[in-house]
């Protein structure tokens, strides 16, 4: 029994048994010229083609779509007026295939804003977006959290896709969920037709293919296939291929056949810059001093930008006030309180002596040399200005008399702050790595 008539059984389970017999009964599925996203029956006539058509071609087409996992185009038509009617339904299925393909359509290029942190892989991407299936195959992009990596690898897949390419665009998990869903309907053609016969492959996080035999060795004959046609195919991860356990040596090497680019998580600036594009985009209004604000409340991570953003407009609209940096502080103390909870004393001291050149132990002591002195009060600082600590609490930590020390220190620091740029950049940079490193 082929694939349609199995469907049409499936949905003799959902409709009245006189239906069936009077109409389904009567289709016949044309194999041969069907495909994987078009499926042809042949009615008797135009009537009950109409009727078929009308009533049942959704749930049809839903069956297809659960028992083949492919979206397919139902069409119901007579052989004589095939020629005509699969025209037509091309036409429609080019548009559903841009409507489907899961690509985020903001995710372009012109949308992603470029620093020190990404303009490798930005490079890269850029010239795999120019030059297709080249020598940048597979293109293979790793970093952390949040820092545009499935950004990147969709503005190459968008910019080809319209080009007219048959981009897939998938995770991990629906790859794996795929593939076992067709293994289960003894249809594995049909993937192999999907995954193997498309332009362009994006796998996003592909981390997660650690540990997970048999779905390895279907991505590894998918990678091939591609590869040998010289289809592109681009890969995101949180690691460098080698970085990556419970993966098949063939795998990594592969991997790093092509290109690997790294995405480092976003200086001030560039996130200053993305959060000023993404005002741009949502048409939001904000000053330079939010802005710069929302820039040192986030993580390095620019997937908490929109969630502010969105929070600020709505407050905001909410409330019909402007958006100034008062009210932007009381809608985002929250925000900025989770954050903090990652930071600890520890964790600053060990940033602020490896910066320095100090050990810890030295910033903690009661040694006055200058260059101890001058780290330890940045230290202190950036413990009052980062964490939940009260005054009291730092000058235990620091075997200080009393409270008076720390808020003198904090003065002291704040003046040289305002009058010194060159300070004042030092102490930012410092809060970065602190925040890039909790
Ligand atoms: P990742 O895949 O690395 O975890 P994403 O690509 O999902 O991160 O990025 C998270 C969010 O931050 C998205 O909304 C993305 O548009 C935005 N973003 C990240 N980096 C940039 C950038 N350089 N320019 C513009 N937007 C960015
Ligand atoms: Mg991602």
């Amino acid at each position: 029994m082929n694939i349609g008539e199995k469907i049409l059984l499936k949905l003799k389970e959902e409709i009245p048994d006189i239906e069936y017999k009077r109409y389904i009964k009567q289709l016949t599925f044309d194999e041969k010229n069907s495909s994987s996203d078009q499926a042809i029956y042949y009615a008797p006539n135009t009537l009950i083609a109409n009727y078929i058509k009308t009533k049942f071609c959704e749930k049809i087409s839903h069956l297809f779509e659960v028992y083949s996992s492919n979206k397919v185009n139902v069409l119901i038509t007579m052989p004589s007026k095939l020629e005509s009617q699969t025209k037509e339904v091309k036409n429609v299925i080019d548009k559903e295939k841009i409507k489907h393909s899961m690509l985020n359509p903001s995710h372009t290029f012109d949308n992603f804003v470029v620093g020190g942190s990404n303009q490798f892989a930005y490079a890269a991407a850029k010239s795999v977006s120019e030059k297709p299936g080249g020598i940048y195959n597979p293109l293979f992009i790793y970093g952390g959290v949040g820092i545009g990596k499935t950004h990147l690898m969709q503005a190459i897949g968008n910019v080809l896709q319209n080009q007219g390419k048959n981009v897939i665009y998938t995770s991990v998990e629906q790859f794996l969920n795929d593939f076992l869903r067709h293994l289960r309907n003894g249809n594995m053609d049909r993937f192999k037709d999907k995954y193997r016969k498309c332009d362009v492959l994006l796998i996003d996080d592909i981390q997660f293919l650690s540990g997970k035999d048999s779905v390895q060795e279907e991505f590894f004959h998918t990678f091939e296939a591609l590869k040998n046609e010289k289809k592109q195919i681009i890969i995101t991860s949180d690691k460098h291929p080698k970085q990556i356990g419970g993966l098949e040596a063939r795998l990594k090497s592969r991997f790093e056949w092509g290109l690997i680019a790294d995405i480092q998580p976003p200086e001030l600036e560039t996130k200053i810059n993305i959060i000023k594009k993404k005002c741009e985009i949502n048409r939001i209004k904000l000053s330079n001093d939010v802005i710069n604000y929302i820039a040192t409340i986030i993580e390095n991570n620019a997937r908490e930008i929109e969630g502010i953003l969105s929070k600020l407009h709505a407050y905001a609209k909410l409330m019909n006030i402007d958006i100034n940096i008062e009210f932007a502080k009381n809608v985002l103390k929250e925000q900025q309180r989770e954050n903090r909870a990652n930071i600890t004393i520890d964790l600053i001291m060990d940033v602020v002596a490896k910066e320095l050149n100090v050990k810890p132990s030295e910033v903690k002591s009661k040694s006055r040399s200058k260059n101890i002195v001058y780290a330890r009060r940045i230290a202190i600082y950036l413990c009052r200005d980062l964490t939940t600590n009260s005054m009291p609490q730092l000058a235990q930590y620091f075997g200080m008399k009393d409270h008076t020390a720390i808020s003198h220190t904090m003065k002291k620091i704040n003046e040289l702050i305002k009058d010194d740029e060159d300070f004042k950049t030092k102490i930012e940079e410092l809060n970065n790595k602190i925040k890039t490193a909790s």
